[in-house]
């Protein structure tokens, strides 16, 4: 069975003292749901973070993490770290990964496999940027992000996968995809990774939504069956739009 989840991904934003509140706020004011809540703060406040929400259904998750085990990759961040200090999800694949800093498909597949060989949870973010939609490419873009970074995986360790749509051409910009573009890209989805393994799979993979949601969008986006949450960036730093997302649910 796959779970609703709505994650926030705070990007870079927040210091620890606004990470306090920030969460604090979201603690006392989660409603009853049958969603899998998150926050991904940066590094340096994840330790923060799981402390202030110690005993919340609120869970705290990384942003991105390196493949290596140890070593010497100055500013990374390794999946020990994360299970160190009681994280036991992490985003991958973010756009912004993979535009700024120059995470291509082989490192992000890299990865993946890091993060599930330590038991880790992965959401895996991928989506086409404005070009390959208005050319129409969009589909095919998906389809080989998917084969690049995930179909190498063994079938068993898909249970540990969270799947984030995220059209590059949404994402901070307040467009959105529409409730039908979303729906439509997410059956496609599950069609690809059902032809690759099988219906179950793709049946039981939770598939999220980034881009633009915000309170007055989510409950439209969210209503479509192969939507099952959302990956939230801008809104999420606001406890009231969080948590309205969250009701939207
Ligand atoms: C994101 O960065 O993953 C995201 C979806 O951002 P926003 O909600 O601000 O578009």
């Amino acid at each position: 069975m796959r779970s609703k989840i709505v994650a926030g991904n705070w990007k870079m934003n927040k210091t620890l003292s606004e990470t306090e509140v920030l969460v604090t706020e979201l603690a006392a004011k989660l409603p009853d749901t049958d969603a899998e809540v998150m926050v991904a703060p940066t590094y340096v406040n994840l330790v923060g973070a799981v402390r202030y929400l110690e005993g919340s259904a609120i869970e705290v998750i990384a942003q991105n993490m390196h493949f290596a085990e140890s070593g010497a990759y100055t500013g990374e961040i390794s999946a020990d770290m994360l299970l160190g200090i009681g994280i036991e999800t992490v985003i991958i694949g973010h756009s912004e990964r993979r535009s700024i800093f120059g995470e291509t498909d082989e490192i992000l597949a890299k990865k993946v496999i890091a993060a599930l060989e330590k038991n880790l949870r992965v959401i895996f973010c991928f989506g086409e940027e404005l070009e390959d939609r208005k050319s129409g490419n969009h589909f095919n873009i998906v389809s080989d992000q998917l084969k690049d970074g995930l179909f190498n995986l063994k079938p068993e360790v898909w249970s540990k996968v969270v799947l984030a749509y995220e059209p590059v051409w949404a994402i901070g910009t307040g467009e959105t995809a529409s409730p039908e573009q979303a729906q439509e890209m997410h059956t496609f989805i599950r069609r690809t990774i059902s032809n690759e393994y099988d219906d179950s799979i793709a049946e039981n993979v939770s598939i999220l939504y980034g881009g633009s949601v915000k309170p007055n969008n989510a409950q439209e986006i969210f209503s479509k069956p192969d939507v099952d949450g959302g990956l939230i960036g801008g809104a999420s730093l606001n406890a009231d739009d969080f948590i309205a997302i969250i009701k939207a649910i």
